[in-house]
């Protein structure tokens, strides 16, 4: 039912300096989104694994100013929400710490802070469990906006984590974004979703994850609750998709957000495994009563890369709307399916 549509562009050939010289013929995959139509390139040329980043210079530079998400400093260094709006000025749960962004992209605009500690490597992330514990606590905060501002239809939850990844404070937080616009991307894939539910009569969430399964190029587990995946046309070198079987993330039980917890652990043990230390993460949210989407996330890992510490975005995604990467999701699928037939946790 759903179309993976590829086609490999052949290169020039050049004279590459590598292999003394030899005649090679440039190629790249450019794959088309089943969903979006998006394109995405992946370019054939072999890849070394790259070392884990170094963060002593970046931690003691981020010390040079006041940190304002250290337990000390946020009292009186960070907002508070409107006491009479949202019965509290902070939302203090399991550790986190949620507040209202400083910088309004949205209507709605949230941070959790969701560690004690200033730094936090990949193992006290992974065994702390903080981010699940983040999103469940923005979840709490954002069903309160959602209870009562009916205009504003359109939630995200969202990190940067790590500078890496673009985030201009070291100390771990995530964000959620709400209100009465969606983004280009999440308006896209609701939109996309409406029209093939509307052509298909099915939801395009539940036909992706079951030809995914039966294809097992790409899909890595799921347990009728929560299913991870690497989507056919990455959005980055490493791109793992994250599916609910409900539409909504105001829907999600106690059990489903325990189900995506032990899942989570999983996927960040496999970035930890490839030495990656940074990576953005969206889940996106459907519309209330639509019954043609799936609340659904996804992790794209991102790391600075040698020798001069430069952007893993770049034109491409800046300008070009298009994603540009080395690795191929079949590869990487393979690899994060090791997690959970070694049991590794
Ligand atoms: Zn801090």
């Amino acid at each position: 039912m759903l179309t993976f549509k590829k086609a490999i562009q052949k290169g020039i050939v050049y004279l590459n300096p590598f292999t003394n010289f030899s005649p090679h013929e440039g190629k790249v995959e450019i794959r088309w989104d089943p969903l979006t139509d998006l394109t995405s390139r992946i370019v054939h040329f072999p890849v070394k694994k790259i070392g884990k980043f170094n963060f002593n210079d970046t931690v003691e530079g981020s010390l040079h100013s006041k940190c304002p998400f250290c337990p000390e400093n946020i009292e009186r260094m960070t907002s508070r929400f409107d006491k009479g709006l949202f019965g509290f000025e902070r939302l203090e749960r399991d550790g986190v710490t949620v507040i209202p962004n400083i910088l309004s992209f949205d209507k709605y605009c949230l941070v959790a802070i969701i560690s004690k500690e200033h730094f936090v490597d990949m193992d006290t992330l992974i065994n702390g469990n903080y981010l699940l514990k983040g999103i469940k606590a923005l979840i709490e905060a954002l069903r309160i906006i959602n209870d009562f501002d009916k205009e504003a239809q359109f939630y995200s939850i969202n990190c940067n984590y790590m500078p890496m990844s673009g985030s201009s404070i070291l100390h771990p937080h995530i964000q959620a974004i709400a209100g009465e616009y969606p983004t280009n991307y999440h308006g896209l894939i609701l939109d996309k979703s409406r029209i093939f539910c509307k052509d298909n009569k099915r939801v395009f969430w539940d036909v992706l994850m079951n030809e995914e399964k039966d294809l097992y190029d790409r899909y890595i587990n799921d347990d009728g609750k929560v299913y991870w995946y690497a989507p056919f046309a990455p959005k980055g070198n490493v791109d793992l998709g994250c599916i609910f079987q409900k539409n909504s993330i105001f829907d999600l039980t106690d059990a489903d957000m325990n189900s995506f917890g032990t899942g989570l652990h999983k996927i960040l043990t496999y970035l930890k495994m490839e030495n990656i230390s940074g990576f953005n993460f969206s889940l996106f949210s459907g519309v209330k009563d639509e019954e043609s989407f799936r609340a659904n996330m996804r992790i794209v890992a991102r790391r600075f890369l040698p020798p001069v510490n430069a952007s893993d975005a770049n034109y491409f995604n800046k300008i070009h709307m298009e994603s540009a990467c080395l690795l191929f999701p079949e590869d990487v699928a393979e690899e994060a399916r090791e997690i959970w037939s070694k049991k590794i946790i």
